[in-house]
């Protein structure tokens, strides 16, 4: 008896997997800004509901929005220049960008949909306008390569396979931890692309793209022992990143 329940648990366990696969391929797309395939298992429209929904949670963890509504215009008015000049303009996304109160933690990030955030911590360290394209642009790239979305489906599918493999062999740890690897290596690429995009948007709107070199040795300096600033949370190696940014500029201005 007890074999008999042990091969039908396998064969349920394949099955859970096999459907994780299944739905795995169903849900490839190829992304129009980016021309890459992904594996997405939610609309634009869903993405930006998260976005909005999510948007002032995020900004009470920073002290709320920075009291003072000229500074918010100006992030405004650099990141609409991003937006209007490039392709980011022809994607549905709701793009709104919010300079946040926290003066000690330097980070910039953007939630599915369009809604950026910047810390006046990190803002306050830029020393000119291109500087701060360059946050927001590599920001809207994450946007525009639907990264969060992307971490989602592919969360869904290790969840589905470690339900699986617990089921058939009781091997879900094993699993999970594949998992976490995956999204790990993701988050690598996804900080490269948002980089490549974010170049593409500053040349576009007619930003200097080499001062996104130097946002990335404030931020290298910023990064304290306790400090993970989104830009490093995900650790490409700087210099390697450095490199890639280099070859984005000669890439975009070649085109232009
Ligand atoms: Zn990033």
């Amino acid at each position: 008896m007890r074999r008999g329940g042990s091969k039908i648990r396998i064969l349920i366990g394949i099955a859970i997997v096999a459907f994780a696969f299944i739905k795995k391929c169903n849900n490839k797309s190829l992304n129009p800004y980016t021309d890459r395939v992904q594996n997405i298992n939610m609309s634009a429209d869903q993405e930006i509901a998260i976005g909005i929904q999510s948007a002032p949670d995020m900004a009470k963890q920073y002290g709320g929005l920075y009291p003072d509504q000229k500074l918010q215009n100006y992030i405004d008015l650099v990141g609409n220049k991003l937006i209007n000049a490039s392709i980011a303009k022809q994607t549905p996304y709701k793009y709104d960008f919010h300079l946040l109160a926290d003066n000690t933690t330097v980070n910039a990030f953007a939630l599915p949909g369009g809604q950026i955030f910047i810390t006046y911590a990190l803002f306050s360290r830029l020393q000119n306008e291109d500087q701060v394209a360059g946050v927001l642009g590599h920001e809207i790239g994450h946007v525009l390569g639907r990264h969060s979305a992307e971490r989602i489906a592919e969360h869904d599918f290790w969840k589905t396979i470690a339900t699986g493999a617990s089921v058939g062999a009781d091997a879900g740890n094993l699993v999970n931890s594949i998992g976490q690897n995956v999204l790990l290596k993701n988050g690598r690429g996804d900080e490269l692309e948002s980089d490549n995009l974010g170049i593409r948007f500053m040349i576009r709107a007619g930003y200097d793209p080499y001062q996104m070199i130097e946002v990335m040795q404030i931020l290298k300096a910023a990064a304290g022992p306790n400090r993970v600033p989104e830009f490093q949370s995900s650790h490409p190696d700087p210099d390697n990143r450095i490199q890639k940014i280099k070859e984005a500029i000669q890439e975009y201005q070649g085109v232009s």
